[in-house]
């Protein structure tokens, strides 16, 4: 509070009657006693809520637990450990990843480096897999499954010796005609009015064997799951118990088409474009956004935002270091 403010309040206090003093003090110290309370978080080790301040570290209030004795920040356990960035800065740099803005527009927007911006944008992503494979996102009813195709990309880097082409140049299409090794493939699957999942496996045209890697997990006994084809899909029906149609044989085509997942594939495409291509080594971490992104179903934002910002027993710390090496797709 202002020192302007603070003389303009108590200048309405003292106008104030005994009685209405006294009102105001008990709403007051309610009002203390309820912020104390609900912002002490419960131990993250232990999940006991018996917890007693213990100082500041490092800034932040930092917390004692009666009964295993351990102590912790309010951000122990979270996406903001080690971080010296505020939650709002946090929230706000989730809202534009998952808005699909820039690491630039975000850096300038919060006025951060774009290195800070970048390691924050990935400690994100990492987690928001890891969140994935947590809570696995399961099809069910009529789900549409289906790959999409990006180039690969090695954004800034001299391409690895075991690449044969020439680098790329910005907005260049392939160099190869068709679909060549050039091409990373992107495996989809959406229930229709439901959730999304997108994670890449393999270059070009899947095999079977990676279509049941991909997908298996993800399809529940009872999903109709509608695809265009590609032999792969039937033996889904062995492994998951659900049943396949192929939309290219069947005769309601208002029905059974691939009409959602084409959706999924041209909302990717137009962010993998605004991106100007995502780092193939990062793609499976950008998949997770892609598939969170598209869909947010019932309060997921909400739900993904206490999920990572608050205290829990799941570490999802990550270094600076690990952004840079941990997790990434080598295809
Ligand atoms: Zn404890």
């Amino acid at each position: 509070m202002t020192t302007d403010n603070r003389l303009k309040l108590t200048h309405l206090i003292k106008k104030l009657t005994d009685e209405s003093v006294e009102q105001l003090l008990e709403t007051a110290s309610k009002l203390f006693a309820a912020s104390t309370t609900a912002h002490r978080p419960d131990c993250p080790y232990c999940q006991s809520g018996s917890i007693v301040k213990n100082g500041h570290k490092c800034g932040k209030q930092e917390y004692r637990c009666k009964e295993c004795r351990k102590t912790f920040v309010s951000t122990t356990n979270t996406l903001m450990s080690n971080s010296h960035q505020p939650s709002e800065t946090w929230e706000e740099l989730i809202q534009d990843t998952i808005s699909g803005e820039s690491i630039s527009y975000s850096a300038k927007r919060l006025s951060i480096s774009h290195d800070c911006a970048f390691h924050m944008r990935h400690k994100f992503l990492m987690s928001l897999e890891d969140v994935q494979t947590e809570y696995t996102v399961k099809l069910g009813g009529v789900s549409e499954l289906d790959e999409t195709f990006v180039l690969d990309s090695y954004k800034g880097k001299k391409l690895p010796e075991n690449v044969n082409r020439k680098p790329r140049k910005h907005g260049e299409s392939a160099q190869k005609a068709g679909l060549s090794k050039e091409y990373v493939c992107i495996c989809t699957g959406i229930e229709r009015k439901g959730a999304a999942m997108a994670l890449t496996v393999n270059r070009a045209k899947p095999s079977s064997q990676e279509l049941q890697d991909v997908f298996s997990e993800h399809v529940s006994c009872d999903t109709l799951a509608l695809c265009d084809g590609l032999r792969g899909y039937a033996t889904l029906e062995k492994t998951t118990g659900c049943s396949v149609k192929n939309v290219l044989t069947e005769q309601n085509h208002s029905f059974f088409n691939l009409n959602t997942v084409n959706s999924f594939h041209s909302f990717i495409k137009r962010r993998y474009a605004f991106y100007r291509g995502v780092a193939t080594k990062y793609l499976n971490r950008y998949n997770a956004l892609f598939g969170f992104a598209f869909r947010q179903i019932d309060g997921a934002f909400t739900r993904l935002k206490s999920l990572l910002l608050n205290v829990s027993i799941v570490d999802r710390f990550y270094s600076i270091r690990n952004t840079v090496s941990s997790g990434l797709l080598a295809l």
